[in-house]
């Protein structure tokens, strides 16, 4: 289980993505290229098959722009839009005059910017696609006669694209792994290495902020304190190895037990929070309960093999916003039902209502006698 919620980075470095910015170049791109075919061709205006190929492309143009910049879709696979351009940009190469034209630059720009938000091997196909196309338009630009055709300058061409590609790999490689090692450090800075489970470090960061989510849906968030129960004990006679075991042992059941928006942490040395959303008290006692009792089940087995130290844990729960609107005091009021469960025999789950009744009934005998 991810106990660990990376997704504001995730939303983060998606909504970095370039995307929206492509619409735009490829107008001006589309637009740049009239005053070059007016400059480059002898009778410009009488060139009604480039005029159709533009026209076309600008409707295309339009089309997609609508699609693109409509937000629902932003999330979707445009790949083929790219692949279409290749074959624009080639055709128009074509109609300029084949190897002659300099409009193939753009070749590189749309496998770079296709690249930035793929991976290798889609960088591989479109760049094997775009040399294919491009190729075959530039023969077909010669008409038939290839008798002085410059296959030297294709093959130019060619190895430019592949050099392309290559290099936007290289660099797609890089930032991969370069995220990889951020993101694994992000995590194992946040993460009790014995355990699994979140630090304390995490657990500050993180509490105000699931208050907040609680205050704001308006739902409980609720605070499960755990204790391992006469641990020192247990270290003493099998020494801190078997303890780190057990603790590893008890930060798998806590795990098991628990759903994915559940925040398990290890506290302190043999101490535990969960904080628990949107579950009201009585379910997060049966949660802390299944726990409690789990962990008394495999210690059965422990004996077994040893002679036997009954290892046991406590719990105790307080509730937010129901025991008090300030967080802190909610910590604070689980560990005093900790203490409550610890004084009372062990083993059990406190919620901190039995301490307020436990305090309420203490100060009416209190007033009965004086
Ligand atoms: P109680 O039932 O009242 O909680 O008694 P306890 O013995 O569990 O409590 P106490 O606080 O006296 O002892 C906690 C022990 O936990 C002391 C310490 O040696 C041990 N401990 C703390 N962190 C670690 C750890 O990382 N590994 C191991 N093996 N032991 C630890
Ligand atoms: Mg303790
Ligand atoms: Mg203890």
């Amino acid at each position: 289980m991810d106990i660990i919620n990376d997704s504001v980075i995730e939303k983060k470095l998606k909504s970095i993505e370039p995307k929206k910015g492509y619409v735009f170049v490829r107008w001006g791109l589309l637009l740049l290229i009239i005053p070059i075919f007016l400059i480059v061709s002898d009778k410009p205006f009488l060139y009604v098959r480039f005029w159709f190929v533009f026209a076309f492309a600008s409707v295309y143009n339009v089309v997609f722009s609508i699609l693109y910049l409509k937000s629902k879709l932003a999330g979707k696979n445009f790949g083929f839009i790219f692949y279409a351009d290749i074959l624009l940009v080639s055709i128009f190469s074509y109609f300029l005059g084949g190897l002659q034209s300099d409009i193939y630059v753009l070749l590189f720009f749309i496998i770079a910017y296709y690249g930035t938000s793929r991976d290798v091997s889609s960088i591989t196909k479109i760049s094997i696609f775009t040399i294919i196309t491009y190729c075959v338009l530039s023969l077909l630009s010669e008409g038939g006669n290839l008798a002085g055709f410059n296959f030297l300058k294709l093959a130019i061409r060619g190895m430019f694209i592949i050099f392309t590609a290559y290099g936007i790999s290289s660099i797609i490689i890089q930032v991969k792994i370069y995220d990889e090692m951020h993101k694994r450090e992000f995590k194992r800075a946040r993460t009790d290495k014995l355990t699994g489970l979140a630090n304390r470090h995490y657990f500050d960061q993180k509490l105000e902020e699931e208050a907040l989510y609680a205050e704001y849906s308006g739902k409980p968030l609720n605070v499960l304190m755990f204790d391992i129960d006469n641990f020192k004990v247990y270290n003493d006679s099998y020494g801190h190895i078997e303890g780190d075991k057990l603790l590893s042992l008890f930060g798998n059941i806590i795990l098991q037990s628990i759903r994915k928006t559940d925040i398990p942490v290890r506290y302190g040395g043999e101490e535990f929070i969960i904080l628990i959303r949107d579950l009201d008290l009585e379910m997060a006692k049966n949660v802390g309960d299944r726990i409690r009792n789990q962990l008394e089940k495999e210690n059965m087995s422990l004996e077994n093999k040893k002679d036997s130290v009954k290892v046991t844990v406590s719990c105790g729960i307080a509730q937010f916003p129901k025991h008090s609107d300030n967080i802190k005091k909610v910590v604070e009021y689980a560990d005093k039902a900790l203490y409550h469960a610890k004084r009372t025999g062990k083993n059990k789950v406190v919620c901190y209502d039995e301490v307020l009744q436990l305090e309420h009934e203490l100060e009416v005998n209190k007033a009965k006698t004086s």
